[in-house]
């Protein structure tokens, strides 16, 4: 008899977005007139061509694979060399960030949940409510949890609220954590973190022997010059915080697949015995051990968003999205909506009208605006009360959207 992983039986199994799919069906079903008019705004994935550069530079890295003079086989584990060396002069310049602490992946989600593989058991974990699910539900399956409560919250898990109430920073946990999930620009809601409020998290990690494990994925997606782009631009992060970054949504590469983690040597962890083991070095055995490298034509693909024709290419999309952002906050504020984010990030997240709740809300503009949204609730308990509307879409399907919202909303 082969005994399961127990511990996946205490998933809630994919509630929101399965629960999404059940509703627009439905709604398409009994609506088979209105169908074709509705719009997704919910799921974020990025919906704009990939930027020449990339499609370029992959296309030769495919030709090159067929000839046998250049032809290459497995690469570095932890990336090519190129990439890595890319990555550390562009997104870390004047980090004190090298290519040797960057490890190249087929993209964050992995990432973030693999990072669990060199952490052991008996941990407090931290983590924002709202929240990206993969968080909590990679905790939950490596066992680090109890159950979960008839809100979702599972036992052993510190949620960190996060509300308009508190300007979606989070307070600092009252009990001692080891780890904590930090992602900022945030999804779902789309707000950043200061300087000072990254400040106060690495103090407190310093302080208390504590790991951030900060998600930078849509650091791309910042404005305002004030706001940090990567933990690193805080003091002291460089020995307590492993940082994920994507070319997802920068490059539009959520179809090609190529990420990073920065493990700086000074972020250690202690073992059974007391003894204290960069992580770096942790991560990078699990990398040789279990995987095989980001394919070549991809990490060349990669570079190639930083060449200056990639850049000017990525800044487009960017702003792009970032304008779909303004419009979609636009078109809310003036229905009397009360949004956040939207600015510095490419998520919008509204609050709901009093006394709706985030699936009345998502049923509201399913039905009277053939919209479709993220409920907020289905990303924490503290997402009650907020939806989400996803920037990543084309300029018609935006300015249909806002136009929308003023014709039904307002
Ligand atoms: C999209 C996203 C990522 C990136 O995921 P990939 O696997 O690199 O496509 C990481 N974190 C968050 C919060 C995201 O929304």
């Amino acid at each position: 008899m082969a005994r399961i992983n127990d511990n996946f039986l205490k998933l809630k199994a994919g509630y929101l977005f399965p629960e999404i799919g059940r509703r627009v069906k439905a709604y398409n079903d009994s609506n088979p007139d209105k169908a074709a008019a509705l719009i997704r705004c919910g799921i974020g994935d990025v919906t704009e061509p990939l930027p020449e550069a990339a499609r370029e530079a992959i296309k030769g890295a495919v030709d090159e694979l067929g000839n046998r003079d250049t032809f290459r086989g497995y690469g570095p584990e932890q990336g090519y060399d190129f990439l890595r060396e890319a990555i550390a002069s562009n997104n870390y310049a004047g980090l004190g960030i090298s290519a040797d602490d960057i490890f190249v992946s087929d993209g964050s989600k992995c990432d973030t949940g693999n990072i669990l593989d060199i952490f052991g058991p008996g941990n407090r974990i931290a983590i924002t409510d709202p929240v990206y699910p993969v968080y909590v539900d990679t905790n939950v399956m490596a066992g680090n949890t109890g159950e979960a409560d008839e809100n979702g919250a599972y036992e052993g898990l510190v949620y960190l609220p996060c509300t308009a109430e508190n300007n979606f920073a989070p307070a600092l946990p009252e009990e001692k954590v080891d780890l904590i999930y930090l992602c900022y620009p945030n999804n779902p809601t789309g707000t950043t973190a200061s300087k000072e409020e990254l400040t106060k998290w690495v103090d407190y990690a310093k302080a208390n022997d504590a790991i951030i494990l900060y998600d930078a994925a849509y650091a791309a997606f910042i404005q305002d010059e004030s706001i940090p782009k990567s933990i690193y631009e805080i003091e002291g992060a460089d020995e307590c915080a492993i940082e994920f970054c994507s070319f997802s949504k920068n490059g539009g590469f959520t179809g090609i697949r190529c990420g990073w983690v920065v493990a700086p040597p000074g972020v250690t962890g202690a073992s059974a015995s007391g003894e204290r083991i960069p992580l770096r070095q942790l991560w990078s055995r699990r990398t040789s051990t279990k995987f095989n490298g980001a394919s070549y034509p991809i990490q060349r693909g990669a570079e190639a968003l930083y060449s200056e024709a990639g850049k000017a290419q990525v800044s487009e999309l960017i702003s792009h999205y970032m304008e779909n952002a303004r419009l979609l906050c636009e078109a809310c504020q003036k229905a009397n909506l009360t949004v956040f984010g939207g600015v510095n990030a490419p998520y919008v997240w509204v609050k709901c009208p009093e006394g709706i709740s985030s699936w009345e809300m998502f049923d509201k503009m399913l039905n009277e605006a053939q919209v479709v949204v993220t409920p907020g609730s289905g990303f924490g308990s503290a997402g009650e009360g907020y939806f989400r509307i996803s920037a990543f879409n084309s300029r018609e399907n935006v300015e249909e959207v806002c136009q929308r919202i003023l014709d039904n909303l307002a």
